[in-house]
């Protein structure tokens, strides 16, 4: 064969007019859902999605992934965008390509179990507006959380894809409760539910490549269902995973285009798409296609989000995943929780301390919202428990999760946590064993009664009754009664290459120049001087921070008034000793600033202080000024990343003042209330 006819060969092979596959693999893309989710904090704009959607809709795609998830919150939250309206825009350019998304059972796009009528109007509202794959995941892999959507799935003749989510206590599958029977058994489950497709949702990335053979093996010999494996590039596994899964007869496997994949996102398609060109699972695309929809991503919308990505390491790999068998992302969650705290010295003690909670929870699988709940309570017991005493400090959820509220968990509670998370818990001490959805009362006349005008279809009703304080403030700017902030607003290409050439002129020295020309500020007494080098020339700069001082000064220098922002007048004043805290900086970079302890502790001579032990958000006083309050009884509930955790007298007495109220953030160490 000449050199020239290979070329023509090759040309000829990357175009759509090869030969087909005996059994083509399916792909659905994730790009514009999971893909941007995991990269980008889900900040994708319907606007940046349209460049591309006819292109997409042309490929061959078994599905695209465009809704569910994060969209749903993000959109009427940050973005300033209807979801509804997403899924009608993007319908009119995908004319071929079925819809997918992801649903999480009766958390449907939200973070905790709805109504059952809730749930039916969003499934129904949803396929009216375009959707046709319901991929169906609980957090527990407690398929009671499904029987109500599923049954509104079928009968709107859409797909229903049932997830087992992916989950290990091992390093490898197996161990003692998430073995292959186990899967093989939640895949028969779903069989049996009417699964048109069973998917292995692997948010983690942990799937080792032999597993995930043995795992898709076993899977087809014994469901008749077609197999999808969703898998994250997280740990650096999923490629090679998704190949051996391939060899075992996967169906289906998820990925994004180059430009969306890779890091906490998913294996990118391209390479995919060649290494399998002319085998029996030649996908069939068309890579000159691909190229051109990368080429337009990469020209005209990504430069609008390069600045979310995660750019703090080199590595697009999270080796700690396959260390700790847990996702990446609340490894992370947890390291700034303990940054937070002052407390990153303690990171081993969590790692340790990690596998106990979670086996004392009952071995659940580690996603959205269970990670949360195991990973705020771990470093609550490592921060906040004696030799003599763990769970001193209990989240709400870890109590509703012992209630049985999210579902039945995989291995038992432990009693002696159980009971103790339940000790006065305001639904009851006995857990239930029902599905979790039956204890909830209806939720939707309730909704629509209070929203009333504003909701103008059922659509806007169910933004609302699943968001109701951000969902109504979008309805407020959506129908123009409340003004739209700048800051839901998106970046231009403009502002992009603005800032490109400002970056640019500060390379070169020329900003220098221009704030020469600019009148300085005062400098203040609070200036540092730094030494800066800069290939062998160097300068002497002098840094005063824009609107205030530094983080702590001294603990003498500050009135005792300003102690906490905007807290509110004690009736019954404390009067400290000495003085109060400095204010603190609400926007301070916690791992820039640290934050001794000793510098900041108030001292209240007559009363006990309560104390928040985190940084967080007071939900609620449960007591008032002038009120009695016994050792152990809650006096204020506090969030913190997004648990609530409720703080105890320390001391039996009378409540004598109260330094804040709903609604404000505290700072670790900030005193709440005073016990005299
Ligand atoms: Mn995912």
């Amino acid at each position: 064969m000449s050199d020239h006819a290979r070329v023509k060969q090759v040309e000829m092979n990357y175009t759509k007019d090869r030969p087909k596959a005996k059994k083509p693999l399916k792909i659905e893309d994730l790009s514009l859902r999971d893909g941007h989710q995991s990269l980008f904090a889900t900040r994708g704009r319907t606007e940046d999605m349209i460049p591309v959607a006819e292109k997409m809709d042309q490929i061959g795609f078994w599905a695209v992934e465009v809704w569910g998830g994060a969209t749903f919150d993000t959109m009427h939250r940050f973005l300033g965008e209807d979801p509804w309206e997403r899924l009608r825009t993007l319908k009119r350019y995908f004319k071929k390509t079925p819809f997918s998304m992801l649903l999480r059972g009766q958390n449907l796009v939200g973070y905790r179990n709805y109504a059952d009528d809730v749930a039916r109007l969003f499934v129904k509202k949803t396929v009216d507006n375009g959707m046709e794959i319901f991929r169906t995941f609980d957090a527990l892999n407690d398929f009671r959380n499904f029987e109500t959507v599923v049954p509104v799935i079928k009968e709107c003749g859409a797909h229903f894809q049932g997830c087992i989510c992916y989950s290990l206590t091992e390093p490898r599958m197996g161990g003692d409760v998430y073995t292959l029977e186990y899967y093989v058994k939640k895949a028969k489950e779903l069989e049996a539910m009417g699964a048109d497709s069973i998917c292995i949702k692997d948010m983690a990335g942990l799937i080792a490549p032999y597993d995930a053979y043995e795992l898709v093996k076993a899977l087809k010999a014994n469901v008749k269902p077609m197999i999808h494996l969703h898998s994250h590039f997280t740990s650096g596994m999923s490629p090679m995973s998704h190949f051996k899964a391939i060899e075992a007869g996967v169906d289906i496997i998820d990925t994004c285009l180059t430009p969306y994949a890779y890091r906490t996102s998913h294996a990118a398609l391209e390479p995919f798409v060649m290494s399998l060109l002319g085998t029996d699972r030649d996908t069939g695309f068309d890579i000159n296609a691909l190229a051109d929809i990368n080429e337009i991503l990469e020209r005209d919308v990504l430069p609008k989000y390069k600045h979310l990505l995660d750019d703090t390491k080199v590595s697009v790999i999270d080796i700690n995943v396959l260390l700790h068998q847990t996702p990446g992302g609340m490894l992370s969650n947890l390291v700034n929780q303990l940054k937070e705290m002052d407390a990153l010295d303690k990171i081993d003690a969590v790692y340790k301390e990690l596998p106990r909670v979670r086996k004392e929870l009952g071995q659940i699988p580690l996603v959205t919202p269970t990670s949360q709940i195991v990973g705020t309570q771990t470093v609550n017991n490592v921060l906040f428990d004696t030799p003599d005493e763990r769970y001193k400090m209990i989240t709400a959820q870890v109590r509703d999760l012992c209630y049985g509220l999210y579902g039945k968990t995989s291995a038992a509670i432990d009693p002696e946590v159980q009971k103790k998370a339940l000790k006065g818990y305001e639904r009851g001490e006995t857990p239930i064993t029902c599905r979790p959805a039956e204890v909830l009362a209806p939720e939707l006349e309730k909704a629509r009664k209070e929203i009333g005008d504003l909701a103008l279809d059922d659509e806007d009703l169910i933004i609302y009754a699943l968001f109701p304080v951000t969902g109504k403030k979008y309805l407020l700017q959506k129908y123009g009664k409340e003004k739209v902030p700048d800051t839901v607003k998106p970046i231009t290409l403009e502002e992009v290459a603005r800032q490109k050439e400002m970056i640019e002129k500060a390379k070169k020295g020329e900003l220098v120049e221009k704030s020469k020309i600019k009148e300085a500020p005062e400098k203040s007494p609070h200036i540092r001087t730094f030494n800066v080098f800069v290939d062998g020339d160097y300068f002497e700069v002098g840094v005063d921070e824009v609107g205030g001082s530094p983080f702590i000064t001294s603990v003498h220098s500050a009135p005792a008034s300003a102690a906490s922002s905007g807290s509110i007048k004690p009736a019954a004043p404390a009067k400290p000793a000495s003085p109060l805290p400095p204010p603190k900086p609400k926007a301070a970079p916690a791992a820039a600033k640290p934050t001794p302890e000793k510098a900041v502790e108030p001292v209240v001579t007559d009363g006990t202080p309560i104390k928040a032990p985190m940084p967080g958000m007071i939900i609620r006083y449960e007591r008032n000024v002038g009120d009695m309050v016994n050792e152990g009884e809650t006096v204020v509930v506090i969030e913190a990343m997004k648990m609530e955790n409720a703080l105890p007298a320390p001391v039996t007495g009378v409540i004598k003042a109260i330094h804040s109220k709903s609604g404000d953030s505290v700072a670790r160490g900030d005193v709440l209330a005073v016990i005299g």
